[in-house]
């Protein structure tokens, strides 16, 4: 198929985050056009939103139950569509899409709940149709080196794991003046009942067993909820125990007053170590118990395979978010379009599915019961 894969959107209306960023990478690479949209829940912001995308007035829609039926009608319908809407509408927006045939790429959490992502697991296994999880920091070169390192066995057995993603916005009640990001964040029926652990913690637990490998057997989790009036918790703090034997931290929070993106992850194993900042993202600190400290650099033609794989630029030429973004779409549309020639519907290992989706749901769910009962729980 040499056309580009046609996108369509849910989210992404006047104001919003994220959706912003689905097309922009979604795009880079030349593979993806975004051609379509319900891009609020007010027909006129949809519209409005259509318009500053470029996209034709017509396939801005109402509503996504309108899109999915009016393009599936079309001979240039949407191939696949991105949910970037908040986590309650996950599930019934995928349900919708892959009822009409159409792929789902879907932003994290899966769902609001793991009642829910139970049900779309069996949804997406009998659609069979392909669905990707943007989790988005699977996408970065360096995080794939330090996948590459762990597969290899280079650290030897991994013994230990600190994860930390810090962010400073909710220091303060923000949702209680309107402010768009924390008002359905702050509300537990449109985010889900996880409230710092599911909006960031999803991604630290992710990058753990991503590049190490690994799945967490059980959690000690505290949660609290730090400013007042406050419906979910807003810092949180939690032990690990892994496969193998490893253990870990985990720290995630909102009220961590200046912070920015925080997002680091230190791997630690019988002959050395890593560490990777998400916010200084093209270097990768390699260490070695009798040896001097390496920095690996984005692009330095010394990497693994699959790290260089994902660099578009030469050593120097800082890659970032959107970026780390299009990698994962490159990989997307690139299982869609084996998937529409008639190949087994199976995204590269690399892309985050419906499988990370159920583990970050299970995370959430066993946090908050770790929290509430103060105990390990098991996985
Ligand atoms: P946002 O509030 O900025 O945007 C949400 C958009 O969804 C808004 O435009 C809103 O109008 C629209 N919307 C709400 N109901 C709708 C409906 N029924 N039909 C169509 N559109 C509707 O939120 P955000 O910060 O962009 O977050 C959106 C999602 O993306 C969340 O699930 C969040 O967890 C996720 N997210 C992921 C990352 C990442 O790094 N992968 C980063 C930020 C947010």
């Amino acid at each position: 198929m040499n056309r580009k894969l046609r996108m369509g959107m849910v989210g992404g209306g006047p104001g919003a985050f994220i959706g912003p960023v689905h097309k922009m990478a979604a795009e880079l690479d030349g593979k993806i056009a975004l051609v379509a949209g319900a891009f609020s829940q007010s027909a006129d912001r949809s519209k409005a939103a259509g318009a500053g995308f470029g996209i034709d007035a017509d396939r801005a829609y109402a509503s996504y139950d309108e899109m999915f039926a009016a393009e599936s009608r079309r001979a240039d319908g949407i191939d696949f569509v991105v949910i970037a809407t908040p986590n309650h509408l996950h599930l019934p927006v995928t349900k919708a899409a892959l009822a009409a045939g159409i792929a789902v790429m879907s932003d994290k959490p899966a769902t609001a709940t793991y009642d829910e992502v139970l049900e779309l697991q069996l949804v997406v296994a009998a659609g069979g149709l392909p669905y990707g999880l943007t989790h988005t920091y699977a996408g970065y070169s360096l995080v794939r080196e330090a996948r590459a390192l762990c597969a290899a066995g280079a650290l030897g057995a991994i013994r230990k794991v600190a994860v930390e993603y810090l962010q400073g916005w909710l220091s303060q009640p923000l949702e209680a003046t309107g402010q768009k990001q924390a008002a359905w964040r702050s509300d537990p029926v449109l985010n889900g009942p996880g409230g710092c652990i599911g909006d960031i913690g999803t991604h630290a637990f992710h990058l753990v067993e991503y590049v190490t490998g690994l799945k967490v057997t059980s959690i000690n989790a505290a949660l609290r909820t730090v400013v007042p009036g406050r419906k979910l918790d807003d810092d949180c703090n939690a032990l690990l125990r892994l496969e193998g034997g490893a253990s870990g931290t985990l720290m995630a929070s909102q009220i961590a007053a200046g912070e920015g993106n925080g997002l680091r992850l230190r791997v630690y194993g019988e002959k050395g170590s890593l560490a990777w900042r998400q916010e200084d993202p093209n270097r990768l600190s390699v260490k070695w118990l009798d040896g001097p400290e390496e920095i690996r650099h984005a692009a330095g033609g010394y990497l693994s395979e699959s790290a260089r794989a994902v660099t578009r630029l030469p050593g120097g030429h800082p890659e970032g978010y959107i970026e780390a973004f299009a990698v994962l779409y490159r990989e997307f549309a690139e299982a869609l379009s084996g998937w529409r020639k008639g190949e087994v519907n199976a995204l590269p290992a690399t892309l985050p599915g419906i499988e990370a989706g159920v583990r970050g749901m299970r995370f959430i769910e066993r946090a908050i019961e770790s929290s509430k009962t103060e105990s390990w729980v098991e996985f």
